[in-house]
């Protein structure tokens, strides 16, 4: 049966009487890489359906939450009875105490936690926290990293804005924009003069330690710890936003992987299990100052929301059974060496980045170590590609820019069949 998304398309029209642009997300809209996006009517294990009757093996996972796979029966199971005790009441609970201590248990830098409903929520709120808790004003960001939609953190943001070609939002006052000083991720050098000049005013540097959001970048040697060094030479806080990579890339996150403590930690995706949950937490000495404990305001009506809670934890006890990481990266590692065999098949030199169960690749043959470099990319072939995988039943994120996520529940077939439909792709990208 030939693949169409008559319905679909037939939605998104509808959708965009109602919504803005059809979507409540941007990059959902399919604008970076054209035509109709499938509307989902149910997912499950690796798959994702859509409303045309197409299936579709999903590496979005939901931009990274479902490393469990869609519907997964404990967490569907514990969400069900959970639900029949209420659904929210805004007063606390045992279950916030209980994924605190599995997030503390998994993230040693953590002595504290606050749980909130979104990563945008845990950046914006961490931000003020450092400002106040080192009377600074002033942070830096990476360009192509992206931390959420918040104003000081919109600025040469990557993922949908890079997309959409928006770097910078209107709307965002130039006061706060001021505030945020851009660096060039992997370079130390530009890391150090920035300091040399702002160092006194500057409370902290937030950084995806393994971006994701300007496709996947991986960091240099040592590159890391040269950050950490920075920040603590001139008493600044380090803040690694871990809303992706956390208990994704590692169950510890990026700073277990790579042996590096941050003064704080933004987590999200992973934590929430498929429900809206982000998180911040850190040194105890800082995390005390947010209110009731500090003076630090930042509250929330459905924050440590029982069902969000409730998926969290089934979600963490799941994934934290030992082997459970080196499986998820094996399976990772086989599909990106079947799909980098189709491409050199194909005549591309491509580059293919992994890091446990993250990956992605760029259409460029020059190497991708930050913004500037992801941006030479050959985004008409990535598109090419991305319609030809679609068009075969593999559902890829529908930009350049995103990073791509395994999940327990892909099968070894499902990786044979992606690996199969990159080569039919590779041949359209090279016709
Ligand atoms: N930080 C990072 C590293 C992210 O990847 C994202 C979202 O993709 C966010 C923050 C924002 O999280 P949310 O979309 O839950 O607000």
């Amino acid at each position: 049966m030939a693949f169409t998304l008559d319905k679909s398309a037939a939605a998104f029209s509808a959708a965009k009487q109602h919504i803005p642009g059809g979507v409540n997300s941007p990059v959902r809209s399919f604008r970076g890489v054209g035509g109709t996006p499938p509307f989902i009517a149910a997912a499950q294990g690796s798959r994702l359906h859509d409303i045309d009757g197409n299936q579709y093996i999903d590496y979005v996972g939901s931009w990274g939450p479902m490393i469990l796979g869609h519907a997964h029966p404990a967490v569907t199971e514990a969400l069900r009875e959970a639900v029949g005790r209420g659904t929210s009441y805004g007063a606390p609970t045992l279950l916030e105490t209980e994924l605190a201590e599995l997030v503390k248990a998994a993230v040693p830098s953590i002595d504290l936690v606050r749980f909130v409903n979104s990563g945008t929520e845990a950046t914006m709120s961490v931000l003020r926290l450092a400002r106040a808790f080192t009377g600074r004003s002033k942070i830096v960001k990476f360009a192509g990293c992206y931390h959420g939609h918040h104003d000081s953190l919109l600025v040469k943001a990557g993922s949908g804005a890079t997309t959409l070609g928006i770097p910078d939002s209107p709307g965002v006052p130039e006061g706060i924009a001021a505030t945020t000083l851009t660096a060039a991720y992997n370079d130390i050098a530009g890391l150090a003069d920035i300091f040399h000049r702002h160092g006194e005013d500057i409370a902290a540097v937030i950084i995806e330690p393994v971006p994701g959001n300007m496709g996947l970048v991986l960091p240099r040697d040592g590159y890391l710890q040269a950050v950490r060094d920075l920040t603590a030479k001139y008493e600044s806080l380090l803040i690694f936003d871990e809303v992706m990579s956390g208990f994704r890339v590692a169950y510890g996150g990026a700073q277990a992987a790579f042996g590096i403590t941050p003064d704080l930690t933004c987590l999200g995706k992973v934590i929430g299990g498929g429900l809206p949950v982000g998180a911040y937490g850190g040194r105890r000495d800082i995390m005390e100052y947010i209110a009731p404990a500090g003076p630090v305001y930042q509250a929330g009506t459905l924050s440590g929301n029982p069902l969000a809670m409730t998926a969290g934890i089934t979600t963490l006890k799941a994934i934290g059974v030992p082997g459970y990481y080196d499986r998820l990266s094996e399976k990772t590692a086989v599909l990106c060496a079947g799909v980098k065999a189709q491409a050199e098949k194909f005549g591309f030199e491509l580059q293919h980045h992994q890091i446990g169960s993250m990956f992605g690749l760029f259409f460029t043959a020059e190497p991708v170590y930050d913004y500037d470099s992801a941006k030479r990319s050959d985004v008409g072939a990535f598109n090419t590609y991305f319609h030809a995988m679609l068009a075969q039943g593999v559902y890829l994120a529908p930009s350049q820019f995103e990073a791509a996520f395994m999940s327990s529940a892909h099968s070894d077939d499902d990786i044979a069949v992606t690996i199969a439909a990159s080569a039919a792709a590779f041949a359209k990208v090279a016709d």
